[in-house]
């Protein structure tokens, strides 16, 4: 049974002399190898008439079956500052024009780069193209495909076959994390999100387990319960949290824990966000999406080696009478007093018990390693700019230099990791002053206009969680790492990105 889940685009290993396709889209490096002569003569007689186009995007006529190429120039490449980027924004743009030249049957040329992973960016780039959201193709199912079916050629038809299948696994990933990361608040409002979830992983690797009673939310994940209050109710609005587990078949080597920050619309609760910032707060569910959307990729790789825990909790941050407020001392999972300091402050309430939960699984579980993922903070977009997710280690992830690796892994998929470094003063803002409270949530202004707005929130979910008695010098140090997606995740009218997932596939999976 699949009544939900991604479109998956059809992804055929084809020849270039195929009648089966009706455009060819070609990404060309400067100076690109053309291996077919035919392309190659078109390609050059083109340029010597119009330089303009080592950099422009062209549609040009060509001999072969499919009778039109669309040209897609990377243009120049600095080989000190660009990145694989570069390769997915002309892949894009070059299906794009195929499509706008009315083609149903593109077929991708992938030629050598020196690249790795540089054909794997382009066909990336391409399935990206071809993906139509959630809202569109349940508002016109007549617009579920954007083509027919996508060929692909290389050199050599062993590649372009592992290529094609691991492109798809992928991307269909990625698509899972778009449907959900790009919806509106009510198509997925948490209770839609569970459907959709309970019929993407029915009859999969994937075990499931969905809490949505209230009694037992409020005993074992507190801090959730605080920001589901208002949300609940209304009953399709009322939270979930959901616990997704991978066992893989051979013996674990390492034990991923994924925590999802799904804010399903963030009014900024009783601190209610004014002045127009509330405006695109339906992709506050990015990390949660990213997380359900790794979990497809790993549904679907069976890695052998690993084993992947993943906890979302999925929550609307309203607005009513029955809203949490600053002031409030509650008591987390980890026996903590937090005190409440902004109710739009909600992303680290909601994965400080999860978290907690999973820190209790770690201590008995094979080389573990937890993670947060969130769009967390204005001022981790403000700190390193759209397009960048940020990774913060604990000490122990720090000591084994777990976000260099990270960072590696991220720029070799073209999905970019920037560093920051969690200090002394990010634990120290967080320990609590008042006699009964020992952690403060937050800061009482906002993430963008607060000092070290992005790596306090990591330093919070370490202390809130209990994860701070397990530094390097204890004797159960757990490594930890906390993921910063709010300048990553796409923000609107911009589609859902499904960031971080391929970096986090690239490392861990591939
Ligand atoms: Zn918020």
């Amino acid at each position: 049974m699949s009544n939900f889940g991604p479109p998956v685009t059809q992804v055929r290993v084809a020849d270039l002399e195929s009648d089966a396709y009706d455009a060819l889209v070609l990404v060309a490096t400067p100076k690109q190898k053309i291996s077919s002569p035919v392309l190659s003569r078109a390609i050059s007689d083109a340029l010597n008439l119009d330089p303009a186009l080592k950099t422009e995007i062209a549609v040009l006529p060509v001999s072969l079956p499919a009778k039109r190429l669309v040209y897609s120039p990377t243009g120049p490449i600095d080989p000190d500052y660009d990145d694989l980027r570069i390769f997915k924004t002309s892949a894009v743009a070059g299906i794009k024009r195929a499509l706008k030249s009315g083609s149903k049957r593109p077929l991708l040329v992938i030629e050598e780069n020196n690249y790795t992973n540089g054909k794997l960016v382009i066909l990336l780039g391409a399935l990206e193209a071809l993906y139509t959201p959630i809202q569109v193709r349940e508002h016109d199912p007549t617009k579920e495909h954007k083509v027919e079916y996508l060929g692909v050629w290389t050199k050599y038809v062993e590649e372009s076959n592992k290529l094609a299948q691991l492109a798809l696994i992928l991307e269909t990933g990625r698509r899972v994390a778009c449907d959900i990361g790009d919806a509106d608040p009510e198509r997925m409002a948490p209770p839609r999100v569970e459907e959709y979830v309970r019929s993407l992983f029915a009859n999969t690797p994937i075990k499931l387990n969905v809490i949505s009673d209230i009694q037992q939310i409020s005993k074992e994940y507190p801090l959730f319960e605080a920001v589901n209050r208002a949300a609940s109710c209304q009953e399709r609005h009322k939270g979930r949290i959901m616990f997704l587990e991978y066992e893989p078949s051979e013996s674990v080597k390492e034990t991923l824990f994924f925590v999802g920050k799904g804010v399903t619309y963030d009014t900024g609760g009783a601190d209610v966000k004014t002045g127009g910032y509330m405006l695109g707060m339906s992709r506050d569910k990015c990390g949660a999406a990213a997380v359900l959307g790794f979990m497809q990729v790993v549904s679907l790789l069976k890695p052998k080696n690993v084993r992947v825990v993943a906890g979302v909790g999925i929550v609307r941050n309203s607005i009513g009478s029955n809203s949490y407020v600053s002031d409030e001392i509650i008591t987390a999972r980890s026996g903590a007093r937090i005190r409440v300091i902004n109710t739009d402050a909600e992303g680290r309430m909601i994965m400080a018990d999860i978290l907690c939960r999973f820190k209790e699984e770690a201590l008995a579980a094979v080389n573990p390693h937890l993670f947060t993922v969130a769009t967390l903070t204005g001022h981790a977009c403000l700190t390193v700019g759209m397009g960048y997710s940020i990774v913060i280690d604990n000490g122990p992830a720090h000591k084994q230099m777990h976000s260099k690796r990270l960072q590696k892994a991220s720029d070799d998929i073209g999905d970019p990791f920037e560093i920051s470094t969690l200090r002394k003063e990010d634990i120290t803002a967080h320990q609590g002053v008042a006699e009964g409270e020992d952690i403060v949530q937050g800061q009482s202004k906002p993430s963008s206009q607060s000092m070290r707005g992005h790596q306090g929130p990591a330093a919070f979910l370490l202390l809130a969680s209990g994860l701070d008695k397990h530094g390097s010098g204890s004797s159960n140090p757990l490594k930890y790492s906390h993921l910063d997606i709010a300048a990553s995740a796409g923000h609107l009218p911009s589609p859902a990105t499904g960031a971080p997932l391929l970096a986090l596939a690239q490392s861990y999976l591939l």
